[in-house]
Order: C-alpha cells, then structure tokens, then sequence
C-alpha cells in the first residue's frame, strides 16, 4: 500500500496537518491561558486600590486593630464578589480580618471555614509575599487553585498585608472547554482533509497513471503513437512533451536505423548475386579452359573485394554511430600526408589519362588519426578521379587560414546536379546510381563520403561540397590546426 504515490502523499499531507495543528492548538491554548491570567492580575490589582480606598475612608476617624478589623469587613462586604477571598495580616503573619469574619448569605458562619487561608500553600503565599512590595502567586483550594495578590499597606503606624485570592475555577473551565472543543474539531479536520487529500491525490495523478498506461502500449509497432497532453502548460503537460519528443527523437533514429538497414543488405545483395552468378555459371559448364575460369575467378575476386570494402565502410559508421570508434591520433604533417595520397592515386588517374596536381604547401604539422585523414583525402580522390572524364584535371591545394587547415580537392568532372548536391552526404546516397556502378567497377555503395564527412567532425572540423557546376566539382575539408581531439565520438 506504502508503493502507491497517492497513498504516500496522503500520509504525508495528514502527518504535517496533524503536526500544524497540534502545534497551533497548543500555541492557542498558551496564549489563552496566559490572557485570562493577565486579566485576572489586573481585576486583583485593580480591587486591592479600590478595596484599600474604601479601607482607608472606613479607617479615617477612628484606629487601632479593633477598627481595622471592623473597617475591614465593611470593605469586605462591599467588594466581594463570589469567587474572592479577603485577608488583612499583620506583620507577624497572624489574619486580623478575612472573608472568613464575613457571613455570606445562606452560611451564618462564613463561607471559608477549612478554605484556602488555612492552607499550607497560603502559608508559603504570604512568605514569598512579605519579601516583595507586590506579590502575585498561586494557591492551592477550592475546585481549581487561586490566584493570590498581595501588596502592604499601613495603619496607624504599622504595616499590614492585603492578600485577595480569585478562583482560577471559572477559566479553568473556560481552558477546559477550549480543550474539548480542540479534542473533537482537530481529529474532523485531519478525517476530512485526509479523505479530501486522497481525492486529490487521486485526481492529480490519474493523468500519470493514463500517461504511463499508454506509454505502457508504445512499442516497436506503433512507434509513431504519442501521449495525448491534456494541459500544455502544468509540469504533467511538460513531462507529456517531453516524453513525446524522445519518442520522436526514437523513432526518427529507428526510422534512419530501418532504412540504413534496407539500403545496406541491398547493397549487400548485389554483390552476393553477382557472386553467386558467376559462380553457377562456371560450374554449370562442363569444361572451360583455364582462361575462361581465370576470367570468372577474376570476377568473383573483384566483386569480394567490393563486398569486403561495403562490410568494412558499414563497419566503421556503425562504430562511429556508437561513438565507439577509437581515435588514435598522433603529430604529423598533412603536406605529407596529402602528397602521399596524390601519389598513390596517381595510377588511377593515369590510366584515364587525368592530370593529377597538387599545389605544394608549407609544412602544415596536425595532430589527428593519420589513417582516418587518409581515408578521407583518397576517398575525395577516389571520388575527383572517378567522375572526371578522360582527359580532364584534378587538383589539390593545402593551406593554412587562421587556426584550421583549408583542404580542396578539384576536378573538372560533370558536376553534381544543383537538387541533389544537399544529399550527397547522406548515406547510401549516388546522384547517378546507373553510371557510378556501370562505369566504374568497383564503385562505392554511396558510403565514402558519409565515412568522410564523420572522419572531419571526429576532428572537429567539417566537409563541405563547395562548388559544383557542369565544368566541376570542389570537395574542402577544413581541419583544426590547434590542440587536436582526443578521443572519437559519432
Ligand atoms: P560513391 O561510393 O558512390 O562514390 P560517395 O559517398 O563517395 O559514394 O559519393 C556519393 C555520390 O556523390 C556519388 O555517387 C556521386 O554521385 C556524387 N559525387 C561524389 N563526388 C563527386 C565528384 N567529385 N563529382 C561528381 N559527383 C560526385
């Protein structure tokens, strides 16, 4: 039960409303105790000036303790109310008058016989009040205790104690009420506001609970499914976004995923028929002469090597798409390297009769995967020399602009269309399929310069097509010349 958020977060909200009102109801009671106490101080306070007023006005004509005593009970009978206890004592401690010496109605004897001024706590009272000019203090009696007041005053010459006690009984129970009504309203409170809370709780989350029963149903199949966003502005409306553009961001690399699959086995499958063809046809004569089956071999040979140069090129992207592509980099010069690629295209471009140039550069030290960046020049080489017609021109230039390498390889080949030039890094991509693969044996599955593309990214540089016409084609790699890269990413 614990596992449910709604259940949790109704346990929660009732254990910090129990505590809040625990606390505010203590609080309450603190402060209404202590207010009735303070006004009971000021009602005694105010009733010793007025019952030492009407005192001293009884005492004026005449003196002595027989008169205080008797001026005392006419002040006593004037300002007693019923929860009041009056005493006058002397400095030896001993009451020359007190409530006691006045009977109320309905008791001849007085109404305090055995009362609070009998008491050991009174005694203790009138010590601590005969140290203080005003004492205020506390009397144990009578249903719920006193509140005692003391304070001298003289007569004739000697000095005398006040001491009026109020029942603390009516606030007691003033306290008490205010207790019981806590007792009953405090646990309806946290009952309603428990249910309450568990209701909207419940009615918070249900569009989670609706969000993750179809996230629940998205698979593989249904990819394209998203979650309907019910308020596009709150935090689940923000979390539905969310979620549907990961499924977005999914089902586009699934889609990138499925389409790199079909376009890799079919151009899987044509080497392998091919293959397979030529295969069956050299066995299915009877006899052939050893030219006829060197010709056939040399067919099968060609189309393995194209075969093994696709699987390596699918190889590497599909490292480099994990970003589990090692780079192994290294300080060397790119004049160098460039040279030594021209060089070894230069065959190739000889037997089209294509002149290969390559502009000298200054020394261009680089640190960088020297077999990726190889890869990468012949690739663009291989490119330049093979859609270049006989007899035309390819050069190549290196040089330093700022803090990157500047790399242009120029041919004077047909050009690439103006429509498909923003494709022609895309995997699998040929502008002229027919006349790449028939013209040219060998010819790339339309992965080179993806596989180039990704080498000058891994280094933090970039490939771009940067000119394109009828008369040719202008392939640069911009390379950074400073702190190189240290590891591969895709
Ligand atoms: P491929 O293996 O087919 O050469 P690439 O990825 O290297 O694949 O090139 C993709 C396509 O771009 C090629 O099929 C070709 O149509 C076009 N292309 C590349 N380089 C050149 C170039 N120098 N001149 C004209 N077209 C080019």
């Amino acid at each position: 039960m614990l596992d449910s958020v709604r259940v949790r977060l109704t346990l929660w909200y009732t254990a910090v409303l129990t505590l809040v009102l625990i606390v505010l109801s203590l609080i309450t009671y603190f402060i209404f105790w202590r207010s009735t106490l303070r006004r009971t101080d000021v009602n005694l306070s105010e009733l010793s000036e007025a019952f030492l007023t009407t005192l001293n006005a009884e005492l004026k004509d005449q003196s002595g303790p027989v008169s205080l005593k008797l001026a005392g009970q006419v002040a006593i009978t004037e300002h007693r109310f019923r929860d009041h206890v009056f005493a006058i004592v002397d400095a030896a401690g001993k009451i020359v008058v007190s409530s006691q010496d006045v009977p109320t109605a309905g008791s001849a004897t007085g109404s305090l016989s055995g009362g609070p001024l009998s008491s050991s706590s009174f005694q203790r009272f009138l010590d601590s009040a005969f140290r203080s000019e005003r004492f205020f203090g506390e009397v144990t009696g009578g249903q719920d205790g006193y509140r005692g007041f003391a304070r001298h005053f003289s007569s004739s010459g000697k000095t005398y104690t006040l001491v009026i006690l109020q029942s603390l009984h009516p606030q007691q129970e003033m306290l008490e009420e205010v207790t019981s009504t806590f007792a009953w309203v405090i646990p309806i409170a946290i009952v309603l506001a428990s249910v309450g809370g568990y209701f909207l709780a419940r009615k918070s989350l249900a569009p989670v609970v609706a969000m993750s029963s179809q996230a629940g149903r998205i698979g593989a199949a249904n990819l394209h499914e998203r979650l309907a966003v019910q308020n596009d502005r709150d935090e689940l409306g923000h979390l539905a976004r969310s979620f549907n553009s990961l499924l977005d961001r999914l089902s586009q690399s699934f889609e990138r995923q499925q389409r790199f699959m079909a376009d890799a086995s079919h151009e899987l499958r044509t080497p392998v028929a091919i293959l397979r063809g030529e295969a069956e046809v050299a066995l299915s004569q009877q006899a052939r002469s050893p030219e006829e089956y060197r010709e056939s071999l040399g067919v099968l040979h060609q189309e393995a090597e194209r075969l093994t140069h696709i699987v390596e090129d699918l190889f590497t992207l599909t490292r480099a798409d994990a970003g589990q592509y090692p780079l192994q980099p290294r300080d060397f010069y790119l004049d160098e390297l460039v040279g030594e690629c021209v060089h070894s295209a230069r065959t190739l471009a000889f037997a089209k009769k294509i002149s290969l140039n390559f502009e000298e550069a200054s020394e261009s030290p680089i640190h960088a995967d020297e077999s990726l960046v190889r890869r990468m020049i012949l690739n663009l080489l291989d490119n330049a020399i093979k859609y270049t017609s006989e007899g035309g021109r390819v050069t190549v230039a290196c040089r330093r602009a700022g803090q990157e390498y500047v790399l242009s390889i120029m041919d004077t080949g047909g050009g690439i269309p103006a429509e498909l030039q923003p494709r022609i890094f895309e995997r699998f991509f040929r502008a002229d399929k027919a006349r790449s693969r028939a013209e040219h044996d060998g010819g790339g599955a339309g992965l080179g310069l993806s596989i180039s593309r990704w080498i000058a990214e891994a280094h933090h540089g970039r490939l771009e097509l940067t000119h394109s016409d009828s008369v040719g084609s202008t392939f640069t790699a911009y390379l950074p010349a400073g702190p190189s890269p240290s590891a591969a990413s895709g």
